[in-house]
């Protein structure tokens, strides 16, 4: 006998505003026009779900789709079946086959890889990383040259910059230079330096193509200054139980916070199990009924405890809002310790996941 949880059972959701996902391509690639604007969809597209979040990039015209992994690679050829797929993490031998049967081009970042497709890759384009300075992954700019790319089609020279988030970082322009002079010394189809606050440092560092992230997802991709993008992820989690404590009474695994005045105490359905991590514990907000109401005691694997005491409109069943609308991305991110990035990947897989405003 099988049963299927009947749906609308779910607690807690994260809701994926696609229509905005697309605006803030829109003005991406507005901004790095005329270069080409692809899109970075690796870890699941930020955590809010790879499939959905490439159809909606793909309507809005991107062509350009870069993932980590192999695996990522193959779920989104089950997506889009004419994408070009960069794979950033380069290939060892075992993936060469699976790259050429799914059409995913590899972004090579070693003497050995660009061997090793040189001699199995059957002359399909591949892409070559350059490191001009975060020392990451990549050959160093004086390694290559025409001669060690001899025999490959290099569709798109790359390289990454390591302080686009601070535009006022000097190795911005130092990786600047150095990637403009390999792009003059070397043939290539296309050069691609800028994430999406790469993006944002200007045309210069636009080149051919662009591969924001984190700026299509509604990070603001420069903290601390204006967010020129719309906000996309909301989660929220249902009221599962109410309680009147009495002061002095204590919340929570170890009991860090105690009640000062007779308080009301809402139980949400969502935890650190979802992505909502331990950093939020007596730290953390929700809004529930209009009211922003703090997050008391640890945050557990599936339950938070939150002071609904100013809003005694509150009653069971009711869903807070956890992240979006007055909670944004980047305050909550700060509030935690965490980088947006670290917030978004985070999301856990029990969400009833509801994607609004696609085509
Ligand atoms: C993740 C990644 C991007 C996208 O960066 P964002 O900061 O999310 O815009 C671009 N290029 C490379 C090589 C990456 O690894």
């Amino acid at each position: 006998m099988s049963f299927s949880c009947p749906s609308g059972t779910a607690r807690a959701r994260l809701t994926v505003d696609l229509a905005a996902l697309a605006a803030n391509w829109r003005l991406l690639a507005g901004l790095a026009a005329p270069a080409a604007t692809g899109a970075a969809v690796k870890a699941d597209g930020y955590g809010l779900g790879q499939g959905p979040v490439a159809q909606a990039l793909w309507q809005a015209g991107c062509r350009d789709f870069f993932v980590a992994t192999l695996d990522e690679a193959m779920a989104l050829r089950d997506t889009l079946a004419a994408a070009r797929i960069h794979l950033l993490n380069g290939i060892l031998p075992g993936d060469i086959d699976a790259c050429l049967a799914l059409d995913v081009q590899p972004v090579l970042n070693d003497t050995q890889q660009l061997a090793l497709w040189r001699q199995h890759g059957r002359g399909q384009p591949c892409d070559v990383m350059a490191d001009t300075g975060i020392n990451r992954l990549g050959l160093p700019p004086e390694a290559i040259s025409a001669d060690l790319l001899e025999g490959l089609m290099i569709d798109v020279l790359m390289s990454h910059l390591a302080c686009a988030d601070e535009p006022a970082h000097p190795l911005n322009r130092q990786q600047l230079a150095r990637f403009s002079a390999l792009a003059a010394a070397v043939p290539a189809a296309r050069r691609s330096l800028a994430n999406s606050a790469g993006v944002l440092l200007g045309r210069d560092y636009a080149f051919d193509l662009v591969r924001p992230g984190l700026g299509l997802y509604g990070g603001n991709p420069v903290p601390g200054a204006p967010s020129p993008v719309l906000p996309v992820a909301t989660i929220s989690a249902q009221v599962i139980q109410l309680r009147p404590i009495e002061p002095g009474a204590t919340i929570g695994y170890g009991a860090t916070w105690r009640a000062q005045r007779p308080s009301r105490i809402a139980t949400l359905a969502v935890g650190y199990a979802d992505g909502y991590l331990t950093r939020f514990s007596n730290c953390g907000h929700v809004a529930l009924g209009g009211v922003l109401c703090p997050v008391v005691g640890r945050v557990s694997m599936d339950l938070i405890t939150v002071d609904v005491t100013a809003a005694p409109g509150v009653k069971l069943g009711d869903w807070a809002i956890i992240l979006g609308g007055p909670l944004a991305l980047e305050a909550s991110a700060a509030l935690a310790g965490l980088n947006q990035y670290e917030l978004l990947t985070s999301l856990g897989d029990r969400f009833d996941r509801r994607y609004e405003g696609g085509q």
